[in-house]
């Protein structure tokens, strides 16, 4: 095994004694039966704390406690083997060698205020562009219902062929189109207010490298790390929760004081059609979930994507095609109802512990694609499929962690499910153990020339101050 008699010496008694071989341990090996062959395996691969330790069905070997000490052995290694130790430790995927992000799918934690000034400055070096900040304060309309001009405060009027009405949930331009209803999700998505405040680092302290989010007596609470500050808030519904009540639990959680920003009220839903005439409603305009995995930004972003490379053409009679505005409608309703499937199922997990969490539980009804997939998930595992896989929907991968993490993968079926044979291939497990190990092995490899996730901290700490 490349160790020296040193280091074996050094684990002698650990190996002996977690195989439970205590009076046989100095007999031949051969006079072992298969079952003392693999418990003595187990113990003296794990031992030495591998880099990467392959591994089949040999956990399932010896009586239940040797087959629990055992998974419990091999967790613990994944904790702290090389692989798991970089995600503990937080490296980032900051390559030294390129100075950029290597090619490791990653989402963000953006700083809305920063993208905004980013976006203006951007846009503005197109000549065509140009920034008026002023207050809307109304539009015109003509015979037909399409808007003219949108009028400022100080009485100016703005011409225009196609208006993006993108004045959040004022829904200001589209609350002027004939047919503008509004398709409520408060059915399913019954959460209504939402309390953000912000927590400053301490001196020294560094941000995760992740979102957290948890459940609370009356909604889920959310903590965004940001460069200088954590985005935090408590988002529940007020039938359950007072205001103050809801700091007081914020507060109780945490043990510190906050001081909450004003409290948002909100209702969960979209616009029938996103598109009326030349009036298009893009971002919280078009529709609000809530924020729970941030599936405002996204969809805003595929909104934009789909109306400006799909729709929107070289002149403006082509653009207003009703048949294209139908669709483009269509595509829309579909992306918000997936997201708002998704997001239901967060809530499904069962819980009973407070009057909120029984309401949900006993009388919130699931859409119709959440309780099948709940249903089917009892017998089958769902695959890729089974999910909308458009541009922009949510799909297996992002319900597989949340399903896994409400207890709703049923691990019978799974287990049985990975032991199908792939004819010419191998057993199912075999091949998701390999993929499992080449990713890993790939991914470790790459992260030798990153920057821990402290540095790469530092480092844009550093680079925004010289700014
Ligand atoms: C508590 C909470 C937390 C959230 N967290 C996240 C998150 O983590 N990730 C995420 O993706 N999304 C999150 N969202 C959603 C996020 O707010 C939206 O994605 C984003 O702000 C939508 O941008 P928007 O431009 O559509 O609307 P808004 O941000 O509301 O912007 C609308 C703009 O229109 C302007 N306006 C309105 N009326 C007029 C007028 N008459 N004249 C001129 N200007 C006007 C407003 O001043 C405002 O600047 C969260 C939302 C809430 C409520």
């Amino acid at each position: 095994m490349g160790r020296s008699r040193k280091q074996i010496d050094e684990l002698i008694d650990e190996i002996q004694s977690f195989a439970e071989l205590t009076h046989h341990f100095d007999r031949p090996f051969r006079t072992f039966s298969s079952g003392i062959k693999t418990r003595l395996g187990i113990s003296v691969a794990t031992a030495f704390k591998p880099d990467l330790l392959l591994i089949d069905e040999v956990l399932g070997v010896g009586d239940v406690s040797f087959r629990e000490k055992s998974q419990n052995r091999v967790k613990d290694l994944i904790k702290t083997s090389k692989i798991g130790n970089w995600i503990a430790k937080g490296m980032s995927n900051f390559d030294k060698t390129t100075n950029d992000f290597s090619s490791i799918t990653h989402a963000m934690h953006v700083d809305a205020h920063l993208v905004g000034k980013y976006f203006q400055k951007v846009t503005l070096r197109n000549p065509n562009a140009s920034l008026i900040d002023a207050l809307v304060v109304d539009a015109e309309l003509d015979e037909n219902s399409y808007i003219k001009n949108i009028i400022l405060e100080d009485g100016q009027k703005i011409e225009g062929d196609l208006f993006i009405d993108c004045s959040g949930l004022s829904r200001l331009l589209m609350k002027k189109m004939p047919g503008n209803d509004w398709v409520s999700y408060m059915d399913h998505l019954n959460l209504n207010s939402a309390m953000p405040f912000i927590l400053k680092y301490e001196d020294g302290e560094f941000p995760e490298p992740y979102t957290t989010a948890w459940a609370q007596n009356a909604g889920w609470m959310w903590q965004i790390p940001l460069l200088d500050r954590k985005g935090c808030g408590y988002v529940y519904d007020d039938a359950y929760i007072t205001e103050e009540e809801a700091q007081a639990e914020i507060e109780m959680r945490l043990g510190r004081k906050i001081t909450p920003a004003k409290t948002i009220k909100f209702t969960t839903g979209r616009q029938e059609s996103a598109w009326i005439n030349n009036c298009v409603t893009i971002g919280l305009s078009s529709a609000f979930l809530e924020p729970l995995e941030a599936t405002s930004i996204h969809s805003t972003v595929v909104q934009i994507k789909n109306l400006a490379f799909d729709y929107v053409r070289d002149n403006i009679d082509d653009t207003l095609n009703q048949g294209s505005m139908n669709i483009y409608n269509q595509r829309t309703r579909k992306m918000f109802d997936d997201l708002r499937d998704f997001i239901t199922m967060h809530y499904c997990g069962g819980r009973t512990d407070t009057a909120f969490w029984r309401n949900i539980k006993d009388n919130v009804p699931k859409p119709e694609f959440v309780s099948n997939l709940i249903e089917m998930s009892k017998t089958r595992m769902p695959t890729h499929h089974d999910f909308p896989t458009y541009y922009g929907s949510a799909g297996w991968p992002l319900y597989s962690y949340v399903m896994e993490g409400i207890n709703l993968i049923n691990k019978d079926v799974t287990d049985k499910e990975l032991e199908l044979k792939i004819p010419n291939v191998d057993n199912l497990k075999d091949v998701v153990q390999n993929d499992y190990v080449a990713y890993h092995t790939e991914w470790y490899e790459e992260l030798q020339n990153h920057y821990t996730w402290e540095e790469m901290i530092t480092i844009f700490r550093e680079e925004r101050d010289t700014q």
